[in-house]
C-alpha cells in the first residue's frame, strides 16, 4: 500500500506509513451529510405517518366490534322484552 503523502510503500497490515507516519487507513468513501439525514428522517416520518392512516383507514372499513354494533330491536327481542316487535 502506497503513503498518500510520500509515496513510500508499506505492508498492507500497517495504519501509519512507516517513513512519514501518514495516516494509512482510507477515509470511508461516503459518509451521510445533513441532507441525507434531513430525507431519510423525512421519508421514515412520511412512511409511519401514511402507514398510520392506511392502517387506521382500512380498521374503519370493518364492522365495528359485537358491543357497538347498532342491532336493529326486532333481533334482540329479550333486550325488550316490554316491546313486542310489530309483525
Ligand atoms: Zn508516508
Amino acid at each position: 500500500m502506497k503513503c498518500i503523502n510520500c509515496g513510500q510503500d508499506n505492508r498492507s497490515t500497517l495504519k501509519f506509513c512507516k517513513k512519514c507516519g501518514g495516516d494509512l487507513t482510507l477515509p470511508p468513501a461516503w459518509f451521510p451529510g445533513w441532507k441525507w439525514h434531513i430525507k431519510t428522517l423525512a421519508w421514515i416520518y412520511l412512511t409511519l405517518i401514511v402507514g398510520f392512516f392506511a392502517v387506521s383507514y382500512l380498521l374503519r372499513k370493518l364492522p365495528p366490534p359485537y358491543d357497538q354494533r347498532q342491532l336493529p330491536p326486532e333481533m334482540t327481542p329479550w333486550l325488550n322484552p316490554h316491546k313486542v316487535p310489530a309483525k
